[in-house]
């Protein structure tokens, strides 16, 4: 008889999972994805990440339980442009779950929701790590709405059920984020067309939506180490064009970055670019510490 029960039990929690979705189970390479589908999906969803907020996400240490998490994934977030190309593939084959491989549903490369910048000539032969053009485009408010009304789509195809919740869960996030964008644009006014140096070029979004130039990178090609003559060359060429900031992530070494930064009277700013980096709690935060940051 208690066999019996047990077995009604499991029949029965089997149908239950299987009817619909409980919650819709999101995967996402980096913490600023998963925080704007947690917008979108609220208790629709359930999201991870797999990127650190402090780690620099072309290089990540693959972690069995991401196998995991991608196994049990209805849909997975990626940055694309080639972010994740050093160590997501194997993971992805190793998941074997055939819902969330490139080309299914459950598969969202967050790269085709926005303009991509600096795709012209690539130049593979040196290294470089941005060969298909520069994938560190969330840090644009405006792609923050892109990839909200985007995911929204993707849960909605995924769990048409919840279409519903997934539209409104977008067109909130989406009024939140356009009044903070307003706002962030009366603190930028006074101080646009000001002049950074960057350690990686990871910020050319931002400076593009802020209306600040980039005057120069430590790194002479992205991904390649910045070394001493580079960086002399480069306090030479930006010499007396008012280099305003020295821009970089945490996880980049600072020796270099303040050589410049006093050859160049510029000032130099440890920022995060993701999600729980440098206090931060959302998506929102990272931008409002970075719009804060560079308008003092
Ligand atoms: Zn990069």
């Amino acid at each position: 008889m208690k066999k019996l029960v047990f077995l009604l039990f499991a029949v029965a929690s089997l149908l239950v999972t299987g009817s619909a979705f409980a919650t819709v189970r999101v995967v996402s390479t980096i913490p600023d994805f998963a925080d704007i589908a947690k917008s979108v999906g609220g208790d629709k969803v359930e999201v991870s990440s797999m990127v650190r907020p402090t780690q620099d996400p072309h290089f990540v240490d693959a972690k069995p339980s991401f196998v995991l998490d991608l196994n049990q994934a209805d849909l997975l977030l990626v940055a694309g442009m080639e972010l994740e190309a050093g160590w997501l593939p194997p993971l992805l084959a190793g998941a074997r779950n055939a819902k969330i491989q490139r080309g299914a549903p459950g598969y969202l490369d967050c790269s085709t929701l926005i303009p991509p910048m600096e795709v012209e000539a690539p130049d593979r032969s040196q290294g470089d790590i941005h060969p298909g053009g520069n994938p560190h485009y969330w840090t644009d408010p405006r792609n923050g709405v892109r990839i909200a009304r985007g995911i929204a789509k993707r849960l909605e195809q995924i769990d048409p059920a919840n279409a519903a919740a997934y539209e409104a869960g977008a067109q909130s996030f989406v009024t939140m984020l356009e009044g903070r964008m307003a706002e962030w644009q009366k603190i930028l006014a006074p101080v646009k067309g000001r002049k950074v140096v960057v350690y990686h070029d990871s910020w050319i979004y931002f400076l593009d939506w802020a209306g600040f130039v980039q005057a120069g990178t430590l790194e002479p090609k992205p991904g390649i180490p910045p070394r001493a003559d580079h960086v002399a060359q480069l306090i030479q060429q930006t010499q007396g064009q008012g280099v305003k900031y020295m821009i970089q992530e945490s996880f980049y070494p600072t020796q270099l970055s303040n050589l410049f930064a006093q050859k160049a009277g510029a000032q130099l700013l440890v920022l995060p670019t993701m999600t729980g980096a440098g206090g931060t709690h959302s998506y929102v935060d990272v931008i409002d510490a970075i719009v804060r940051a560079v308008s003092k």
